[in-house]
């Protein structure tokens, strides 16, 4: 970092831009602003409000600390340790997936089961919860219903129940450690819905990612083995067992899995109809099963 004659708040989120430019790391801009913004305790507004406000000796230097981290390639969400799901700011760490846009979409589809005002409260679970985004933003919607969210990683589960209280959901979800279905032999009645977005790359694609994801955000939530299929196909396989009649199951897929997703069910024989369903830029990526009425 040059010595100017004084960094004040608009200067040193220039710099940034360049300096982030020069390291081909996307949304220069942006990026620059949400760290800065984070880095001084303000909202983004602030520092344009408070843009030729200088900085202290102290701040400049915790900056200059988490300029260091983001040219390293940890992700913006692992630094600031927040990104927003479903409009809702969740804590994450290197112990979850960062929750993408593309899931909102498996939350929209699934809604509808949910709005049922006159019924019954329904029965959802949530397979592979990481930091709780789909089952918090369900919950968010339908407090009324009964959620269980399980992950493997006491740790995952940490942060989703954190998150939980923020967003005051905590009351309408169980929260369980274990393998899939593994823990939830006598978990009692059928589940209306069951969604999960689990690991499903490729194991040969894992090295192709870009740094942020390959070097920094947990394998474990990625790797869907060496056809990207070994959980979809679990869970496929598995969940008819654990749904009512006519309970939907809902999963988040790689955009070329569809007609393999399509076939898995197909040969399980237990669901009437399998819906793709396209993320925002356009690429197949949600699957919603429905299981044949008892
Ligand atoms: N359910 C979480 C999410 O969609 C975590 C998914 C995962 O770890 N594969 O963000």
């Amino acid at each position: 970092m040059p010595e100017p004659e004084t960094w004040t708040l608009l200067r040193l989120v220039r710099w940034t831009t360049g300096y982030f430019q020069e390291h081909d790391i996307e949304s220069a801009r942006s990026e620059a602003e949400i760290l800065l913004a984070h880095c001084l305790g303000m909202r983004r507004i602030d520092l344009y409000l408070n843009h030729d406000k200088p900085l202290t000796e102290a701040e400049l230097a915790n900056f200059k600390a988490l300029i260091k981290r983001r040219i390293a390639r940890v992700p913006l969400a692992y630094i600031t340790g927040s990104r927003e799901f479903w409009s809702l700011p969740l804590a994450v760490g290197p112990s979850v997936l960062i929750p993408r846009p593309e899931t909102e979409c498996l939350v929209e589809a699934v809604l509808p089961v949910l709005d049922d005002p006159d019924g019954q409260p329904k029965r959802v679970l949530d397979l592979g919860t990481g930091s709780g985004a789909i089952t918090i933003a369900l919950a968010h919607e339908h407090p009324e219903h009964c959620y269980v969210a399980m992950d493997r990683y006491p740790s995952a589960l940490k942060i989703a129940r954190q998150n939980a209280r923020t967003h005051r959901v905590d009351h309408c979800i169980q929260w369980f450690c274990g393998d899939f279905y593994a823990s939830l032999a006598d978990r009692g009645d059928g589940f209306d819905l069951i969604v999960s977005n689990p690991p499903y790359i490729c194991s040969g694609d894992m090295a192709a990612l870009q740094p942020e994801i390959r070097l920094h955000e947990p394998v474990s939530a990625l790797d869907g083995g060496e056809d990207g299929l070994l959980y979809l196909r679990q869970i496929i396989a598995s969940s008819h067992d654990y749904l009512k009649g006519g309970g939907l199951l809902a999963l988040e897929m790689g955009c070329d899995q569809a007609d393999a997703v399509r076939s898995i069910a197909n040969d399980v024989g237990c669901y009437v109809s399998v819906r793709v369903i396209k993320d925002y830029s356009g690429l197949d990526r949600i699957a919603v099963m429905e299981k044949i009425s008892e």
